[in-house]
């Protein structure tokens, strides 16, 4: 993922989002309670806590996570400057992956750009898809 230099730097820049509002969204995206919230989801709840002694507790702190992360999220859909930080985060996450597996493989970015762009785009409704639910 590029640093949170260059998302500040570019979010900034080509949204006019304040460094301060992006700092804090990827800070929470790269740090909070799950990395990359938004596009990653917390695992589900696994079966066996039900039939250990432990199980109760562990169950408590899963869903303590569960209420931080939805907070968290409610959090950053409060502010059009945020959520503008949030995708932005995501889609050069989502973007520097691709563009690194295109690298590997030998392709030449200014020959699939568009499928590039595509592709963090398909990949950022998941995103979206995340956030409805
Ligand atoms: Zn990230």
């Amino acid at each position: 993922m590029p640093s949170h230099v260059v998302h500040r730097l570019l979010a900034s820049k080509y949204l006019g989002v304040s460094g301060d509002v992006v700092t804090e969204v990827d800070r929470l995206i790269d740090l909070g309670t799950i990395h990359d919230i938004g596009r990653r989801k917390p695992r589900r709840l696994p079966a066996y806590l039900d039939i250990v002694e432990s199980g109760a507790d562990l169950k408590n702190r899963y869903y303590a996570r569960l209420r931080r992360v939805k907070k968290e999220l409610v959090e950053i859909c409060r502010s059009d400057e945020k959520v503008k930080a949030f995708y932005y985060h995501h889609g050069l996450d989502i973007l520097s992956y691709r563009l690194a597996s295109a690298l590997m493989l030998g392709l030449v970015p200014e020959k699939i750009c568009s499928n590039l762009v595509k592709g963090t785009l398909y990949d950022l409704v998941g995103v979206e898809n995340n956030l409805a639910k």
